[in-house]
């Protein structure tokens, strides 16, 4: 069969070829280039009198060529087209990006469609690799995951110390408690309370207040292990959940934070102020119904501490 191709035809088709914005290669059964259009020559400084006839992966080291013909395999025998998708493989061809410099990377994210080119008898003896430059949507989408990521850390912490918010901390208490109640490990939770606060923010000032609190918080932070839980519960009041830790040794722990609280001194512009804390104590117990009914243990030995002087530590009995 004659086949006409008018020579205007194949210019202007050469042209398309040219401008068009994806990458577009072709290679024959021994994956020789055949084709190799203006995109691939401006991002790989590579041009096609140069390339062509020649096997693509004496170029592109970054092209997995076991990995590759695999992948190019079913356009060949089941003359089916084959994506591969930035999400599974950032790139085909490890090409620069001018897009304005972004700290998280510096090369062209690729969506590549590889698809068969049958010849008039219907064989697939060349395949199509077309490379589309999808850089910006998946900054887009890598952007929306750390920003995800930032707000859900923000969502848990307390602004002014650092600590987890109330929120966050009660629903790791709860996911203890039923923790506990099916294993019955002596874990332990701890309320603590700053004496006498009001007259705090009365004498120096409501900022004042606010550095107390944030260098409690920096205490409690030293004294606890990693694995503690540490949040703030309310204006002036902390909570600390130590997993697998006896009361015993929480009887220490609180001990030892009531006395660097008693020596510290915060300074406030040109103020010494000195405080004190008073803490209560609950060690988990399976008479306990519900995650609260631990906590008011805790909270009424915190409420004994201050009745009896402040400035102590209790233990729920
Ligand atoms: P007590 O020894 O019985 O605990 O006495 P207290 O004065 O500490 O009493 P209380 O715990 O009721 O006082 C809490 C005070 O904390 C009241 C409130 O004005 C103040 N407060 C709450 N949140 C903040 C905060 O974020 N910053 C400052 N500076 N003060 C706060
Ligand atoms: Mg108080
Ligand atoms: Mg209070």
């Amino acid at each position: 069969m004659a086949v006409d191709l008018s020579l205007a035809e194949w210019h202007w088709k050469h042209d398309l070829l040219g401008s068009i914005e994806v990458g577009i290669v072709v290679l024959n059964a021994k994956y020789e280039v055949q084709v190799w259009n203006q995109f691939m020559e401006n991002h790989s400084n590579i041009v096609p009198g140069f390339i062509k006839d020649k096997c693509l992966f004496d170029f592109f080291p970054e092209v997995d060529e076991a990995w590759f013909k695999r992948k190019a395999e079913p356009a060949f025998s089941l003359k089916c087209p084959v994506f591969i998708i930035w999400e599974q493989r950032p790139y085909l061809f490890k090409f620069g990006t001018n897009r304005a410099i972004t700290s998280s990377n510096d090369f062209m994210y690729q969506n590549v469609t590889i698809f068969p080119l049958a010849s008039l008898t219907g064989s697939v003896e060349q395949i199509c690799i077309v490379v589309y430059d999808v850089t910006d949507q998946a900054m887009n989408s890598q952007g929306i995951k750390t920003l995800n990521k930032q707000l859900e850390r923000i969502s848990r912490v307390d602004g002014l110390t650092g600590l987890y918010n109330r929120r966050y901390w009660e629903e790791q208490f709860e996911l203890e408690f039923m923790r506990e109640k099916r294993t019955d490990a002596p874990s332990s939770v701890v309320m603590l309370d700053i004496d006498h606060f009001k007259k705090i923010n009365d004498t120096y000032g409501h900022p004042a207040g606010d550095d107390v609190i944030r260098s409690l918080a920096q205490i409690i932070q030293k004294a606890t292990r990693a694995t503690d839980i540490s949040g703030r519960y309310g204006g002036e009041e902390f909570a600390i959940l130590l997993p697998d830790t006896p009361v015993a040794n929480v009887e220490f722990l609180t001990e030892r934070i009531r006395r660097l609280v008693e020596k510290f001194t915060v300074i406030h512009e040109e103020h010494e102020i000195q405080f004190t804390v008073s803490i209560g104590i609950a060690g988990f117990n399976q008479s306990y119904q519900q995650h609260t009914h631990w906590l008011e243990a805790a909270d009424q030995a915190l409420y004994k501490a201050k009745e009896s002087g402040r400035n102590k530590v209790m233990l729920a009995p």
